[in-house]
Protein backbone atom coordinates (compact mmCIF):
# COMPACT_ATOMS: atom_id res chain seq x y z
CA UNK A 1 0.00 0.00 0.00
CA UNK A 2 1.69 3.52 -0.85
CA UNK A 3 1.23 6.16 1.29
CA UNK A 4 -1.12 8.26 -1.25
CA UNK A 5 -2.98 4.94 -1.89
CA UNK A 6 -6.86 5.48 -1.66
CA UNK A 7 -6.87 2.46 0.89
CA UNK A 8 -4.22 4.64 2.48
CA UNK A 9 -6.76 7.77 2.40
CA UNK A 10 -10.05 5.68 3.68
CA UNK A 11 -7.72 4.12 6.35
CA UNK A 12 -6.80 7.66 7.67
CA UNK A 13 -10.52 8.59 7.06
CA UNK A 14 -11.59 5.41 9.38
CA UNK A 15 -8.66 6.27 11.72
CA UNK A 16 -9.78 10.13 11.92
CA UNK A 17 -14.10 9.45 12.15
CA UNK A 18 -14.62 5.64 12.99
CA UNK A 19 -15.91 2.64 10.60
CA UNK A 20 -17.45 3.75 7.60
CA UNK A 21 -20.75 2.14 6.24
CA UNK A 22 -20.27 -0.27 3.31
CA UNK A 23 -22.37 2.28 1.32
CA UNK A 24 -19.22 5.03 2.28
CA UNK A 25 -16.68 2.92 1.53
CA UNK A 26 -18.58 2.14 -2.10
CA UNK A 27 -19.03 5.74 -2.43
CA UNK A 28 -15.33 6.69 -1.86
CA UNK A 29 -13.48 3.54 -3.98
CA UNK A 30 -16.10 3.92 -7.23
CA UNK A 31 -16.50 7.98 -6.92
CA UNK A 32 -13.07 9.46 -5.54
CA UNK A 33 -12.78 12.31 -8.18
CA UNK A 34 -8.67 11.50 -8.09
CA UNK A 35 -8.82 7.43 -7.27
CA UNK A 36 -12.14 6.17 -7.55
CA UNK A 37 -12.50 3.39 -10.12
CA UNK A 38 -15.38 5.39 -12.25
CA UNK A 39 -12.76 8.64 -12.14
CA UNK A 40 -9.80 6.65 -13.76
CA UNK A 41 -11.19 3.31 -15.86
CA UNK A 42 -13.07 2.36 -18.74
CA UNK A 43 -14.30 -0.72 -17.05
CA UNK A 44 -16.34 -2.67 -20.01
CA UNK A 45 -14.97 -4.59 -22.21
CA UNK A 46 -12.67 -7.22 -23.09
CA UNK A 47 -10.29 -5.10 -21.99
CA UNK A 48 -12.02 -3.87 -19.09
CA UNK A 49 -13.47 -6.11 -16.03
CA UNK A 50 -17.03 -6.72 -17.16
CA UNK A 51 -18.90 -7.34 -20.03
CA UNK A 52 -22.52 -5.76 -20.44
CA UNK A 53 -25.65 -7.07 -22.90
CA UNK A 54 -24.89 -4.14 -25.07
CA UNK A 55 -21.71 -5.22 -25.81
CA UNK A 56 -22.34 -8.93 -26.23
CA UNK A 57 -24.99 -8.08 -28.61
CA UNK A 58 -26.39 -5.12 -31.29
CA UNK A 59 -29.90 -6.88 -30.39
CA UNK A 60 -29.95 -5.81 -27.12
CA UNK A 61 -30.50 -1.69 -27.91
CA UNK A 62 -32.18 -2.04 -30.95
CA UNK A 63 -35.12 -3.89 -29.84
CA UNK A 64 -35.35 -1.81 -26.69
CA UNK A 65 -35.48 1.22 -29.13
CA UNK A 66 -38.23 -0.90 -30.67
CA UNK A 67 -39.77 -1.03 -26.79
CA UNK A 68 -39.29 2.90 -26.62
CA UNK A 69 -41.00 3.51 -30.10
CA UNK A 70 -43.82 1.35 -29.24
CA UNK A 71 -44.19 3.49 -25.39
CA UNK A 72 -43.72 6.90 -27.19
CA UNK A 73 -46.95 5.47 -29.74
CA UNK A 74 -49.00 5.12 -26.82
CA UNK A 75 -48.22 7.92 -25.30
CA UNK A 76 -49.72 9.87 -28.22
CA UNK A 77 -46.31 10.63 -29.81
CA UNK A 78 -45.24 13.68 -28.16
CA UNK A 79 -43.72 15.84 -30.40
CA UNK A 80 -40.35 16.10 -27.99
CA UNK A 81 -39.40 13.69 -25.66
CA UNK A 82 -36.36 13.64 -23.53
CA UNK A 83 -35.02 10.10 -24.00
CA UNK A 84 -32.38 9.52 -20.82
CA UNK A 85 -30.09 6.74 -20.39
CA UNK A 86 -28.98 6.67 -16.73
CA UNK A 87 -25.02 5.32 -16.49
CA UNK A 88 -24.42 4.76 -20.44
CA UNK A 89 -21.30 3.03 -20.38
CA UNK A 90 -19.53 3.42 -23.79
CA UNK A 91 -22.45 4.36 -25.64
CA UNK A 92 -23.32 1.21 -27.05
CA UNK A 93 -26.95 0.98 -26.01
CA UNK A 94 -27.77 4.44 -27.03
CA UNK A 95 -26.17 3.86 -30.37
CA UNK A 96 -27.98 0.78 -31.13
CA UNK A 97 -31.64 2.07 -29.45
CA UNK A 98 -31.22 5.27 -32.38
CA UNK A 99 -29.89 3.08 -35.42
CA UNK A 100 -33.34 0.82 -34.39
CA UNK A 101 -35.38 4.63 -33.97
CA UNK A 102 -34.34 5.65 -37.21
CA UNK A 103 -36.97 3.28 -39.23
CA UNK A 104 -39.11 5.45 -37.79
CA UNK A 105 -38.35 8.85 -38.50
CA UNK A 106 -40.97 10.97 -36.73
CA UNK A 107 -40.10 9.38 -32.97
CA UNK A 108 -36.26 9.43 -34.13
CA UNK A 109 -36.73 13.33 -35.02
CA UNK A 110 -38.81 13.39 -31.58
CA UNK A 111 -36.11 12.01 -29.47
CA UNK A 112 -33.64 14.96 -26.88
CA UNK A 113 -30.84 12.16 -25.70
CA UNK A 114 -29.92 13.18 -21.86
CA UNK A 115 -27.09 11.05 -20.85
CA UNK A 116 -26.51 10.74 -16.75
CA UNK A 117 -22.91 9.52 -16.13
CA UNK A 118 -20.71 10.13 -13.55
CA UNK A 119 -17.77 8.90 -14.90
CA UNK A 120 -15.27 11.60 -17.29
CA UNK A 121 -13.87 8.66 -18.65
CA UNK A 122 -16.58 7.11 -20.30
CA UNK A 123 -18.24 10.79 -20.66
CA UNK A 124 -15.29 11.39 -23.06
CA UNK A 125 -16.03 7.32 -25.08
CA UNK A 126 -19.84 8.58 -24.99
CA UNK A 127 -18.89 11.95 -26.47
CA UNK A 128 -17.12 10.06 -29.57
CA UNK A 129 -19.26 7.50 -30.39
CA UNK A 130 -22.41 9.56 -29.94
CA UNK A 131 -21.76 13.03 -31.30
CA UNK A 132 -24.18 12.59 -34.44
CA UNK A 133 -26.84 12.70 -32.07
CA UNK A 134 -26.12 15.59 -29.62
CA UNK A 135 -26.62 14.60 -26.30
CA UNK A 136 -26.33 16.45 -23.21
CA UNK A 137 -24.79 15.07 -20.37
CA UNK A 138 -26.19 16.07 -16.63
CA UNK A 139 -24.90 14.20 -13.29
CA UNK A 140 -28.36 13.08 -11.54
CA UNK A 141 -31.53 12.08 -12.60
CA UNK A 142 -33.20 15.37 -10.79
CA UNK A 143 -31.26 17.31 -13.96
CA UNK A 144 -33.25 16.11 -16.55
CA UNK A 145 -35.51 18.15 -18.09
CA UNK A 146 -39.20 17.81 -17.49
CA UNK A 147 -41.44 16.75 -19.83
CA UNK A 148 -42.51 13.58 -21.43
CA UNK A 149 -39.85 10.61 -20.71
CA UNK A 150 -38.28 7.75 -22.13
CA UNK A 151 -36.08 6.31 -20.01
CA UNK A 152 -33.46 3.33 -20.26
CA UNK A 153 -30.53 2.00 -17.58
CA UNK A 154 -28.64 -0.82 -17.67
CA UNK A 155 -26.73 -2.44 -15.03
CA UNK A 156 -26.49 0.94 -13.43
CA UNK A 157 -28.68 0.45 -10.54
CA UNK A 158 -25.74 -2.39 -9.24
CA UNK A 159 -23.36 0.11 -9.35
CA UNK A 160 -24.92 2.43 -6.77
CA UNK A 161 -24.08 2.04 -3.12
CA UNK A 162 -25.69 -0.52 -0.63
CA UNK A 163 -26.07 -0.80 2.85
CA UNK A 164 -25.16 -3.89 4.28
CA UNK A 165 -27.17 -5.11 7.96
CA UNK A 166 -26.07 -7.98 9.99
CA UNK A 167 -28.90 -10.00 11.97
CA UNK A 168 -27.23 -10.26 15.75
CA UNK A 169 -28.74 -11.90 18.95
CA UNK A 170 -31.30 -9.38 19.52
CA UNK A 171 -31.65 -6.81 16.84
CA UNK A 172 -30.43 -5.53 13.38
CA UNK A 173 -26.59 -3.88 13.36
CA UNK A 174 -24.65 -2.01 10.79
CA UNK A 175 -22.00 -3.84 8.96
CA UNK A 176 -19.43 -1.24 8.31
CA UNK A 177 -15.61 -0.86 7.14
CA UNK A 178 -12.89 -0.53 9.96
CA UNK A 179 -9.87 -1.41 10.25
CA UNK A 180 -7.66 -4.65 11.89
CA UNK A 181 -4.53 -4.04 14.58
CA UNK A 182 -2.16 -4.68 11.26
CA UNK A 183 -4.08 -1.13 9.39
CA UNK A 184 -5.90 -3.36 6.49
CA UNK A 185 -9.46 -2.77 6.14
CA UNK A 186 -11.82 -5.28 7.67
CA UNK A 187 -15.86 -5.75 8.05
CA UNK A 188 -16.84 -5.31 11.02
CA UNK A 189 -20.48 -5.54 12.77
CA UNK A 190 -21.84 -1.87 14.54
CA UNK A 191 -23.83 -2.55 17.27
CA UNK A 192 -27.22 -4.01 17.32
CA UNK A 193 -29.95 -2.00 17.24
CA UNK A 194 -33.76 -2.17 17.29
CA UNK A 195 -33.73 1.33 15.10
CA UNK A 196 -31.63 -0.43 12.12
CA UNK A 197 -34.33 -3.31 12.67
CA UNK A 198 -36.83 -0.77 10.68
CA UNK A 199 -34.19 -0.08 8.07
CA UNK A 200 -34.32 -3.74 6.89
CA UNK A 201 -36.96 -4.81 4.13
CA UNK A 202 -40.11 -6.37 6.09
CA UNK A 203 -39.86 -9.55 4.25
CA UNK A 204 -36.48 -10.46 5.40
CA UNK A 205 -36.50 -8.58 9.36
CA UNK A 206 -37.18 -12.01 10.98
CA UNK A 207 -33.81 -13.75 9.78
CA UNK A 208 -31.57 -15.83 11.80
CA UNK A 209 -28.88 -14.69 13.41
CA UNK A 210 -25.83 -13.83 10.81
CA UNK A 211 -28.45 -13.17 8.08
CA UNK A 212 -26.71 -10.52 6.39
CA UNK A 213 -29.64 -7.93 4.46
CA UNK A 214 -28.50 -5.09 1.81
CA UNK A 215 -30.80 -1.80 0.65
CA UNK A 216 -29.56 0.74 -1.62
CA UNK A 217 -31.04 3.92 -0.28
CA UNK A 218 -30.24 5.94 -3.31
CA UNK A 219 -31.61 3.43 -5.66
CA UNK A 220 -34.91 4.15 -3.92
CA UNK A 221 -34.13 7.43 -3.41
CA UNK A 222 -34.12 7.65 -7.54
CA UNK A 223 -37.15 5.12 -8.31
CA UNK A 224 -39.57 7.35 -5.65
CA UNK A 225 -38.27 10.32 -7.84
CA UNK A 226 -38.70 8.37 -11.06
CA UNK A 227 -42.55 7.49 -10.04
CA UNK A 228 -43.51 10.75 -8.90
CA UNK A 229 -41.79 12.11 -12.11
CA UNK A 230 -44.22 9.35 -14.11
CA UNK A 231 -47.58 10.98 -12.11
CA UNK A 232 -46.98 14.35 -13.69
CA UNK A 233 -45.86 13.71 -17.27
CA UNK A 234 -46.27 10.82 -19.51
CA UNK A 235 -43.32 8.39 -19.86
CA UNK A 236 -42.05 5.01 -19.40
CA UNK A 237 -38.56 3.74 -17.73
CA UNK A 238 -36.96 0.45 -18.66
CA UNK A 239 -34.91 -0.80 -15.93
CA UNK A 240 -32.22 -4.20 -16.75
CA UNK A 241 -30.07 -5.67 -13.76
CA UNK A 242 -28.98 -8.49 -12.42
CA UNK A 243 -30.60 -9.30 -9.31
CA UNK A 244 -33.51 -10.69 -7.55
CA UNK A 245 -37.28 -10.86 -7.24
CA UNK A 246 -38.97 -11.32 -4.25
CA UNK A 247 -36.63 -9.55 -2.14
CA UNK A 248 -33.39 -11.82 -0.71
CA UNK A 249 -31.04 -12.13 1.51
CA UNK A 250 -27.15 -11.29 1.01
CA UNK A 251 -24.88 -10.67 1.14
CA UNK A 252 -24.26 -9.65 -2.72
CA UNK A 253 -21.45 -6.89 -2.65
CA UNK A 254 -18.48 -8.43 -5.32
CA UNK A 255 -15.86 -6.64 -6.54
CA UNK A 256 -14.29 -7.68 -10.32
CA UNK A 257 -11.37 -6.73 -11.56
CA UNK A 258 -10.36 -8.54 -15.85
CA UNK A 259 -13.85 -10.44 -15.34
CA UNK A 260 -12.68 -12.20 -11.72
CA UNK A 261 -13.79 -11.70 -8.28
CA UNK A 262 -11.67 -10.02 -5.97
CA UNK A 263 -11.68 -9.18 -2.44
CA UNK A 264 -13.96 -6.13 -1.86
CA UNK A 265 -11.87 -4.72 0.50
CA UNK A 266 -8.43 -5.17 -1.20
CA UNK A 267 -7.15 -2.23 -2.96
CA UNK A 268 -10.17 0.17 -3.37
CA UNK A 269 -10.41 2.10 -6.74
CA UNK A 270 -8.99 -0.94 -8.69
CA UNK A 271 -11.57 -3.10 -9.30
CA UNK A 272 -15.68 -2.98 -10.38
CA UNK A 273 -18.00 -2.94 -7.00
CA UNK A 274 -21.52 -4.29 -7.96
CA UNK A 275 -24.59 -5.47 -6.06
CA UNK A 276 -27.91 -7.19 -6.75
CA UNK A 277 -30.34 -4.95 -7.45
CA UNK A 278 -33.81 -6.09 -5.36
CA UNK A 279 -36.94 -5.36 -7.72
CA UNK A 280 -39.25 -5.23 -5.30
CA UNK A 281 -37.84 -2.41 -3.30
CA UNK A 282 -37.10 -0.27 -6.55
CA UNK A 283 -40.92 -1.22 -8.03
CA UNK A 284 -42.53 -0.52 -4.34
CA UNK A 285 -40.71 2.60 -4.38
CA UNK A 286 -41.99 3.58 -7.57
CA UNK A 287 -45.25 2.56 -7.09
CA UNK A 288 -45.82 4.52 -3.54
CA UNK A 289 -45.17 7.37 -5.90
CA UNK A 290 -48.02 6.95 -7.92
CA UNK A 291 -46.16 4.82 -11.04
CA UNK A 292 -47.40 1.83 -12.22
CA UNK A 293 -44.92 -1.22 -12.41
CA UNK A 294 -44.59 -4.31 -14.75
CA UNK A 295 -42.31 -7.31 -14.10
CA UNK A 296 -39.37 -7.91 -13.77
CA UNK A 297 -39.38 -10.85 -16.19
CA UNK A 298 -36.26 -12.31 -16.93
CA UNK A 299 -34.04 -11.29 -19.39
CA UNK A 300 -34.43 -14.34 -21.94
CA UNK A 301 -38.09 -14.14 -21.70
CA UNK A 302 -38.69 -10.12 -22.45
CA UNK A 303 -35.87 -10.09 -25.48
CA UNK A 304 -37.78 -13.06 -26.95
CA UNK A 305 -40.87 -11.26 -26.32
CA UNK A 306 -39.83 -8.46 -28.35
CA UNK A 307 -38.78 -10.78 -31.27
CA UNK A 308 -35.46 -11.21 -30.57
CA UNK A 309 -35.33 -14.29 -32.56
CA UNK A 310 -37.07 -12.62 -35.95
CA UNK A 311 -34.20 -9.69 -35.20
CA UNK A 312 -31.51 -11.67 -35.46
CA UNK A 313 -32.83 -13.81 -38.30
CA UNK A 314 -33.45 -10.46 -40.21
CA UNK A 315 -29.47 -9.62 -39.39
CA UNK A 316 -28.04 -13.02 -40.05
CA UNK A 317 -29.12 -12.79 -43.97
CA UNK A 318 -27.06 -10.40 -44.90
CA UNK A 319 -24.12 -11.51 -42.65
CA UNK A 320 -21.09 -13.46 -43.50
CA UNK A 321 -20.85 -17.11 -42.04
CA UNK A 322 -18.03 -15.87 -39.17
CA UNK A 323 -20.51 -12.97 -38.07
CA UNK A 324 -23.56 -15.35 -38.16
CA UNK A 325 -21.87 -17.64 -35.83
CA UNK A 326 -21.26 -14.20 -33.58
CA UNK A 327 -24.57 -12.93 -33.65
CA UNK A 328 -25.85 -16.02 -33.02
CA UNK A 329 -23.67 -16.91 -30.02
CA UNK A 330 -23.90 -13.37 -28.70
CA UNK A 331 -27.63 -13.34 -28.32
CA UNK A 332 -28.11 -17.01 -27.25
CA UNK A 333 -25.78 -15.22 -23.84
CA UNK A 334 -28.16 -12.94 -22.98
CA UNK A 335 -31.33 -15.34 -23.30
CA UNK A 336 -29.63 -18.77 -21.98
CA UNK A 337 -30.59 -19.04 -18.36
CA UNK A 338 -27.14 -20.33 -17.63
CA UNK A 339 -25.59 -17.06 -18.82
CA UNK A 340 -27.22 -13.37 -18.59
CA UNK A 341 -30.97 -15.29 -19.22
CA UNK A 342 -32.53 -15.48 -15.72
CA UNK A 343 -30.47 -13.56 -13.51
CA UNK A 344 -30.88 -10.41 -15.58
CA UNK A 345 -34.24 -9.33 -14.97
CA UNK A 346 -36.18 -6.53 -16.89
CA UNK A 347 -38.85 -4.17 -15.01
CA UNK A 348 -40.91 -1.11 -16.67
CA UNK A 349 -42.24 1.68 -15.01
CA UNK A 350 -44.91 3.83 -16.34
CA UNK A 351 -47.37 6.50 -15.96
CA UNK A 352 -50.26 5.63 -14.40
CA UNK A 353 -53.24 4.55 -17.46
CA UNK A 354 -50.47 3.50 -19.60
CA UNK A 355 -51.14 -0.27 -21.16
CA UNK A 356 -48.45 -2.78 -20.41
CA UNK A 357 -45.14 -2.26 -21.92
CA UNK A 358 -44.23 -5.09 -24.85
CA UNK A 359 -42.79 -7.73 -23.00
CA UNK A 360 -44.96 -7.48 -19.73
CA UNK A 361 -48.09 -8.24 -21.59
CA UNK A 362 -48.06 -11.36 -19.37
CA UNK A 363 -47.67 -10.10 -16.52
CA UNK A 364 -50.97 -8.58 -15.27
CA UNK A 365 -52.43 -5.56 -15.15
CA UNK A 366 -50.74 -2.63 -13.12
CA UNK A 367 -49.58 -3.26 -9.65
N1 LIG B 1 -25.16 0.82 -19.27
C1 LIG B 1 -23.81 0.51 -19.71
C2 LIG B 1 -22.77 0.65 -18.58
C3 LIG B 1 -22.99 -0.09 -17.30
S1 LIG B 1 -21.68 0.21 -16.13
C4 LIG B 1 -23.78 -0.85 -20.33
O1 LIG B 1 -24.76 -1.57 -20.23
O2 LIG B 1 -22.76 -1.19 -20.94
C5 LIG B 1 -22.37 1.44 -15.05
C6 LIG B 1 -22.50 2.81 -15.65
O3 LIG B 1 -23.08 3.67 -14.68
C7 LIG B 1 -21.18 3.47 -16.05
O4 LIG B 1 -21.42 4.27 -17.18
C8 LIG B 1 -20.86 4.31 -14.81
O5 LIG B 1 -19.93 5.31 -15.05
C9 LIG B 1 -22.23 4.82 -14.46
N2 LIG B 1 -22.44 5.22 -13.07
C10 LIG B 1 -22.17 4.49 -11.95
N3 LIG B 1 -22.56 5.15 -10.85
C11 LIG B 1 -23.11 6.32 -11.26
C12 LIG B 1 -23.72 7.44 -10.60
N4 LIG B 1 -23.82 7.47 -9.28
N5 LIG B 1 -24.18 8.45 -11.35
C13 LIG B 1 -24.09 8.43 -12.70
N6 LIG B 1 -23.52 7.40 -13.38
C14 LIG B 1 -23.03 6.37 -12.69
Amino acid sequence: MTEDSLAARIARHIRATGPLSVAAYMTMALHDREAGYYARHSPIGAAGDFVTAPEVSQIFGELIGLWCADLWDRMGRPARITLAELGPGRGTLAGDLLRAAAALPPFRCALDLVLVEASPVLRRVQQQRLAAARPRWVEHFEELPPGPLLLVANEFFDALPIRQFVRGRAHWAERRVGLDPAGNLVFIAGPEDPAIDLLVPAALRTAGCGAVAEICPPALALTAALGRRLTEAPGAALIVDYGYFPSALGPTLRALRQHRPVPVLAAPGTADLSAHVDFAALAEAARAAGAASFGPVPQGRFLQALGAELRLAALAAGATPTQRRDLASGLERLLDPREMGTLFKALALVSPGLPAPPGFAEEGSPR
